[in-house]
């Protein structure tokens, strides 16, 4: 007697959960510094085990010692057609113990949920890659055009030592791929029992992060003193740290919102939209950020003793920027900084929006509705920036597309870089289902 067909992507649903759990005790916690990170490396070799497993070959490429990253492409049916990329990142910031209900880095598995730092950012959308093509390769399924897979370090650190450099010193990797899908989208919010939206990221915020200095006349602390290099700094702080930006309506912005408005039957006020998105629940902090230029002021650092004027006094300050609005920020700030202050940026790193069309987007949808009958897929902008940035440099169409459906009470927005990190077993077994359907029709 033969054995009975398993059904479909019974083995990845079993065993992404366990995936999940294993990579997330590969502590790949990425301080910015390469001395103190680790397991990036251990990770990357851990993935290409699990691919070899199957038969899938890869490549580990490392920027510097242990920052490693992996690609691998899996051939499609039809390779005279445009590859798909399929990139995650291993590193993961940092978490102290204290202050989690489990170790972060145990992995454990507990009430339905996977816990563990990197659960939702991104270790989940890489056990649901790696589920799904070694399910693919054990039934011998093959995608129609090529997958390539790119599990890349550094993305917290702003992935110089991972995307970018795969991207600047290895871009024949990604040879023919014209579309990437990875983190920050495709996750549910529950607006009634029969309709959930699906936010599929098209657009990301550029990175501004800016160092100002003020200099004034150093001198005695007991003085009269009209040139203090540490007023005039906290004057350009405090006018940038309590400055709003007005509201502009990016083309994803304006559809989330007009999806939201048809959702719950409501107006929403263009010049003052986070009120009417307080209703999504603390998502819309996240959403609320996509909505106008930013700016805060984050690191302060002057002086040496408390009767001493310095000389010079600086500040960090983290700006985003909306696509399109790199020369209008500019601007703005100039005129918020004002006269004596110089600014130099630390981190500069341009917007991407794609449009939320064509073959690529009509397949995301309907794979979410096929597996999710309530299911509305909407587009939207990332306030954060992630790896796409540097595969947008190669041409790609870039969409944060890492589908999960949520339970309608979890505080999904405060889960990245969280404490408890931790994301439902049935929501990653829903993740790899959807990426069956749509990467075998994409
Ligand atoms: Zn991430």
């Amino acid at each position: 007697m033969s054995e009975p067909t398993p059904a479909p992507l019974a083995r990845a649903q079993d065993e992404v959960a366990e995936l999940l759990s294993d990579l997330i005790r590969i502590d790949t916690t990425n301080t910015g510094d390469t001395a103190t990170g680790k397991g990036e490396r251990a990770a990357a070799e851990w993935v290409a085990g699990k691919l070899d497993e199957v038969g899938i070959g890869s490549v580990v490429h490392e920027s510097e010692r242990g920052r490693a990253s992996l690609v691998a492409r899996i051939p499609g049916a039809d390779r005279t057609r445009p590859a798909l990329l399929v990139h995650g990142h291993l590193d993961v910031v940092p978490a102290d113990p204290a202050e989690w209900s489990v170790h972060p880095f145990s992995g454990e598995e507990r009430d339905g949920y996977v816990w563990g730092r990197g659960a939702v950012d991104m270790k989940d959308m890489d056990a649901m890659v790696l589920a799904l093509v070694r399910d693919w390769a054990r039934t011998g399924t093959r995608p129609p055009r090529d997958v390539v897979l790119a599990f890349v370090a550094d993305e917290e650190a702003g992935g110089r030592l991972g995307a970018r450099f795969l991207v600047d010193e290895h871009p024949d990797l990604f040879e023919g791929c014209t579309e990437a899908i990875s983190e920050v989208g495709g996750f549910s919010i529950t607006v009634r029992d029969d309709l959930r939206l699906y936010l599929v990221q098209t657009a990301e915020k550029g990175l501004a992060w800016m160092r100002l200095t003020a200099g004034g006349r150093p001198g005695h602390g007991s003085f009269v003193h009209d040139d203090n290099a540490v007023t005039r700094l906290c004057q350009a702080v405090a006018r940038l740290g309590a400055h709003r930006f007005p509201t502009v309506l990016t083309p994803p912005m304006r559809q989330f919102l007009a999806a939201v408005e048809d959702a719950y039957g409501i107006e929403i006020d263009p010049d003052e939209p986070e009120q009417a998105l307080a209703r999504l629940g603390s998502i819309s902090r996240m959403i609320g950020a996509a909505l106008r230029n930013t700016v805060n002021p984050t690191m302060l650092e002057a002086g040496y003793k408390a009767n001493v004027i310095p000389g010079t006094a600086s500040a960090t300050v983290d700006g985003r920027f909306l696509y399109g609005q790199e020369e209008e920020f500019e601007r703005q700030l100039a005129g918020l900084v004002g006269e004596g202050v110089q600014r130099d940026w630390i981190v500069h790193d341009q917007a991407v929006e794609t449009t939320f069309d064509g073959p690529l987007v009509e397949q995301m949808a309907a794979a979410l509705v096929a597996e999710d009958d309530g299911a509305r897929p909407v587009p939207f902008t990332m306030s954060g920036g992630t790896d796409a940035k540097s595969f947008e440099r190669l041409g790609m169409r870039c969409f944060g597309f890492s589908p999960l459906r949520l339970p309608p009470d979890l505080d999904f927005a405060s889960l990245f870089h969280g404490i408890d990190e931790r994301v439902p077993v049935e929501s990653l077994r829903f993740g790899v289902r959807v990426l069956d359907r749509f990467l075998r029709a994409a």
